[in-house]
């Protein structure tokens, strides 16, 4: 193993030691809260569903009613009433689903089982006592804690929470992140490039990632390599922002001011860590905010963000810890590899004839290229010490 590299989850555990969980909160509508983080844990008020009720249309009695005679039909309840009267043995009444089960009555049988000839219902086959009752409290019950505190709100969650009778929730306030790209070489895609100038394109990426986490970024555009316009653009950010992000600027070239800026300012960790790409990586605080220090090339910032930067966002919202979901693949092709670093190739994966799981390298997998990531569909990570993996070998995939 090469010397002075960082193992990733050494990186990890040093970033998460020092970033806490800011703790402000506010209330949002439902209609917000997608993707938000629950600050509290949500106790449920009410049985879901109140009351028993029917999940079939069809006859509620009480099944110790005599069913080799008709059953009398004492009237109908359908779902958003109520039956006001206590239903007696061998008495029946009709009911849709969803309405509340009268009293007296412990089953329900579905209409296709019966006939109905004017106010005498006959069942044609025997019943189960409960049989096509909801129950009530069945899927949520009084009391109980429907979601902790940590979650990040999904769909399905919102639902749950207005099924409780909740429309508003306290989650944790968004995260501020501020965004710097550094590069004396750096254009906005809309300018007129000069020799030796490329258009900037990492903050698109990013933006979008960081949108997806439903963060508040505050542009900073680009800053030129020069320390004095970087300490002040780094200073600015970090009284506005929860956590900084620049890319460029962190390795050992003649331009990278990052480090020097860093140790002017605030308090910095450098590492070169085990991750491909992306070895440079900066970690640190300038004030109350954190501090991450992107490497420049594309491919690289792309995916230390979403494995080194991400984690600390997610501590930042007081989200529970997520780890990436691993499956299992079978490689198609070879992939090549040098122990030392933990590697994320930009990967195809595939399900073949027989419905196996396949992956393949997208192709070149230089750390400039970010063709390799915007036409793949996942990662291959291969572990710090794999060397080459020859075609056959089982692969973990990381879904995109
Ligand atoms: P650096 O990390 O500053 O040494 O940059 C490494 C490589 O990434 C160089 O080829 C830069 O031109 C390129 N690069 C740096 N920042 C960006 C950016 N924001 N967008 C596109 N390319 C970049
Ligand atoms: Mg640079």
């Amino acid at each position: 193993m090469k010397t002075g590299l960082m193992p990733i989850a050494d990186a990890l555990a040093n970033m998460l030691a020092v970033t806490s969980a800011i703790n402000s909160t506010e209330e949002v509508s439902l209609f917000d809260a997608s993707k938000r983080i629950l600050a509290n844990d949500l106790i449920s008020p009410v049985n879901v569903p109140p009351v028993d009720n029917s999940a079939m249309d069809g006859y509620a009695f009480n099944s110790m009613s005599d069913l080799s005679k008709p059953l009398i039909l004492m009237g109908k309840v359908l779902a958003g009433a109520t039956y006001d009267r206590d239903l007696q043995v061998d008495e029946c009444v009709r009911i849709t689903t969803g309405a509340p089960i009268p009293n007296g009555a412990d089953v329900v049988e579905m209409q296709e089982n019966t006939e109905a000839i004017s106010n005498q219902v006959s069942f044609l086959q025997s019943v189960r006592k409960g049989q096509n009752i909801r129950q009530a409290g069945e899927d949520i019950s009084q009391d109980s804690t429907v979601i902790a505190s940590g979650t990040e709100l999904s769909p399905a969650h919102l639902s749950l929470i207005a099924s409780i009778g909740i429309s508003k929730v306290i989650v944790t306030r968004k995260i501020r992140v501020a965004l710097i790209a550094t590069g004396d070489e750096l254009v906005e895609p809309d300018g007129i490039l000069q020799p030796g100038q490329i258009y900037e394109s990492n903050r698109y990426a990013l933006h979008a990632l960081l949108s997806e986490n439903n963060i508040d970024i505050i542009h900073f555009g680009i800053i030129k390599d020069d320390p004095k316009r970087i300490k002040q653009a780094l200073k600015a950010a970090s009284e506005q922002a929860d956590l900084v992000i620049t890319c460029g600027g962190v390795s050992v070239g003649d331009a990278d001011y990052i480090k020097q800026v860093l140790d002017e300012i605030g308090q910095i960790n450098f590492w070169k860590v085990a991750i491909k790409p992306g070895k440079p990586f900066a970690f640190g605080t300038i004030g109350k905010a954190i501090f991450c220090g992107l490497p420049g090339n594309p491919v690289s910032s792309y995916v230390t963000f979403e494995t080194l930067v991400l984690p600390v966002l997610n501590r930042l919202s007081g989200q529970k810890r997520k780890t990436p979901m691993l499956l299992k693949a079978t490689a198609s092709e070879n992939f090549y590899k040098r122990p030392g670093r933990t590697d994320f190739q930009r990967s195809i994966c595939f399900l073949d004839d027989s419905g196996n799981l396949m992956a393949k390298p997208n192709g070149k997998q230089g750390s400039g290229l970010m063709t390799s990531v915007a036409n793949a569909n996942c990662y291959v990570v291969l572990e710090q010490q794999q060397s080459n993996v020859p075609k056959g070998s089982q692969v973990q995939v990381q879904l995109f």
